[in-house]
């Protein structure tokens, strides 16, 4: 009798994904290779013959946290290659960790695959295996990140990404296209799209005109935006800046194309710290433009970032931002106190604030924003709206987001009772309580 063999397992890759969304999407990139190339993927160290940790190198802290993984990798199964921002960073990781395999920088699929391989060899030929089309997503299935470009042209103060991934590249407008209209195909029924800068989409081509589905499409943002209107699924915008052309996505947001929600990373209110900062649009009117997008589209949300304590802020200054919280009534706002970031030109400015102020002040800016954001939601109760079911929680509640909320970042819409609604479901619901973030809902 034939002597039957238990076949050899196919070589076994464990992965660390580290850092934001724009490093999810190049893991995705690894992941779906890999996968492609009949590599598994092992959520164990026990079981992982390699570990790819995909690094962030924005913040000290995010820096430690990637080194750390690096090391339980290296400690659990001695070969490890590193990918991500951190990587970019010359000599970093192998002075921490000599013993790694290979490092490369973001956006580098190609030369993780190449040190893969290195190890061991690829078990099959992609071109002749199944892999889904839509790659292999991080996210849960009715969202995703969609990447439209790379790298950065401004050259913010307190920011080292143009020194980690170079400047602006935009995708082709017609591979940006085909890899949303997959994703819709797959059950995506929301694309988040995300870049460094989405508002300067196609500027390094020059807005070339590429092609989708044998339609001239130009690689700018609105041309963009309202062809990704078209797929019949969410479209969210990330990371724009209060530029003048912005004002064309209006109208696709009050025609239902598009969400009505800008995400746009303002930092500072005083003209004089956003020059420090050398931030994009600084001398734009932001607040005339806001008030012209609210009345062209009403629904508008506006989602935003900022930083307190930056080197110089003086109280006034400080207060300067308070009262442009209270004129531009964001709906949803981020704060952080200014953190040095080692390689940053912003270090060399003179006036460091002391660590008290700083977090004295991010918590009067908190608290004067969580009186703006509980108003803005409480104007909403026994409105109707469609949500998108995240999940059923174990209560039996569904956690699901309005058009206002961003996965992850904003707050979310609670259905009591609604174990028979399915995550990626959209609904349509009134709203009946509302706290500080989040809103409570029944079907309708
Ligand atoms: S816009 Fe400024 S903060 Fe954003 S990536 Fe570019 S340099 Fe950094």
């Amino acid at each position: 009798m034939p002597q039957h063999h238990k076949p050899k397992r196919p070589p076994s890759i464990g992965f660390t994904s580290l850092g934001c969304p724009k490093a999810t999407s190049d893991s995705e990139r690894i992941l779906t290779q890999l996968r492609a190339e009949g590599y598994l993927i092992s959520s164990s160290y026990q079981d992982a013959d390699v570990v790819v940790v995909n690094t962030c190198g924005f913040i000290d802290a995010a820096v430690e946290e990637s080194l750390d993984a690096i090391g339980e990798a290296l400690r659990e199964t001695g070969k490890v290659i590193v990918t991500g921002c951190l990587g970019a960073r010359e000599g970093v990781i192998e002075a921490a960790h000599p013993a790694v395999l290979a490092v490369t920088g973001p956006q580098a699929t190609e030369a993780v695959m190449a040190a893969v391989h290195a190890q061991l060899p690829k078990p099959h030929d992609p071109y002749t295996d199944l892999i889904p089309p839509q790659g292999v997503r991080l996210t849960p299935n009715h969202y995703a990140y969609l990447k439209i470009s790379e790298g950065c042209n401004h050259r913010c103060s307190f920011c080292i990404i143009p020194s980690l991934r170079g400047d602006l590249v935009s995708r082709p407008v017609g591979e940006v296209m085909h890899e949303a209209e997959t994703l819709v195909k797959a059950g995506v029924k929301e694309l988040l799209v995300i870049s460094q800068d989405t508002s300067a989409y196609g500027v390094d081509v020059k807005y070339r005109t590429g092609f989708w589905n044998g339609r001239p499409l130009k690689t700018r943002m609105t041309e963009l935006v309202a062809a990704l209107g078209e797929l019949g699924a969410w479209v969210r915008l990330h990371y724009v800046y209060p530029y003048p052309h912005v004002d064309e996505v209006i109208p696709l947001m009050q025609d239902g194309r598009v969400l009505p929600y800008l995400d746009i990373p303002f930092q500072h209110a005083s003209p004089r710290i956003l020059k420090l900062m050398k931030r994009p649009a600084a001398a734009e009117k932001t607040l005339d433009r806001i008030q012209a997008w609210r009345a062209a589209c009403p629904e508008l949300t506006l989602r935003s970032t900022f930083i307190v304590g930056f080197p110089g802020e003086t109280e006034a200054e400080f207060e300067e931002l308070l009262d442009f919280l209270d004129e531009a009534q964001l709906d949803r706002v981020g704060c952080f106190a200014y953190s040095p970031v080692a390689g940053a030109q912003a270090n060399e400015l003179p006036g460091a604030v002391p660590e008290a102020v700083k977090e004295a002040r991010r918590a009067r800016f908190m608290e004067k924003q969580a009186e703006i954001s509980a108003r803005r939601l409480e104007a909403k109760i026994g409105r109707e709206m469609t949500v998108l079911v995240d999940e059923i929680d174990e209560e039996g509640d569904a956690v699901a987001r309005s058009p206002a909320d961003a996965p992850e970042i904003d707050g979310v819409v609670f259905i009591p009772d609604a174990e028979n609604l399915k995550p990626g479901e959209f609904v349509k619901v009134r709203i009946t309580d509302a706290t500080e973030h989040d809103l409570w809902a029944e079907k309708v």
